[in-house]
């Protein structure tokens, strides 16, 4: 018989790999993201001999949650961590204020202006919240001297900009 003990470290240990696992897995619409990165993993908890994975889907209108859904199933059982139950929980609903730190650093990265948080315009910038556009930041030169071409970009959750100081056209990640 296994001690309880031994039982509750392999728990953890399988849920520490798991989240290193789900590291790995990558946004389709936002390949530079993994899905911790974007802040759509809420949970990670043993179950059974396997995992059980919570996730909020992003937008609603988005077709992703299905690809990552099918993707964090197979990243878990290639690593021998299954078998594993996704959990859809749809509130709180998802904000990009989730986005983690890393994660925006990698969409800049990636030539995509993070999104700007909702609490973080409201403390930091209080004269933009009554502009219907706050002033982006071109993710490859850092001027703000901006403007927006369409209200979409590749997918529905972009907005597509140029920077007027490098010529340069640019997919915002829009903040919900
Ligand atoms: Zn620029």
């Amino acid at each position: 018989m296994m001690n309880p003990a031994m039982r509750v470290t392999a728990d953890e240990e399988r849920v520490v790999r798991a989240w290193s696992v789900l590291g790995q897995v990558l946004d389709p619409e936002v390949p530079a993201l993994s899905v911790c990165d974007l802040g759509i993993v809420r949970d990670v908890r043993p179950q059974g001999d396997g995992v059980e994975v919570v996730l909020t889907p992003t937008y609603s209108g988005c077709p992703a949650t299905e690809v990552i859904e099918r993707s964090v199933v197979e990243a878990i059982e290639l690593a021998g961590l299954g078998p594993v139950t996704v959990t859809l929980q749809r509130a709180p609903a998802w904000t990009t204020d989730w986005i983690s730190d890393e994660g925006r650093r990698k969409l800049r990265e990636y030539g995509i202006a993070p999104p700007s948080g909702s609490a973080a315009v409201a403390a930091e910038q209080p004269i933009r919240i009554l502009r219907r556009e706050p002033a982006l930041e071109c993710p490859r030169c850092g001027s703000v001297n901006t403007e927006r071409l369409s209200a979409f970009g590749s997918t529905a959750c972009k907005a597509l900009y140029r920077c007027i100081a490098c010529k340069e056209p640019f997919e915002y990640f829009k903040p919900i």
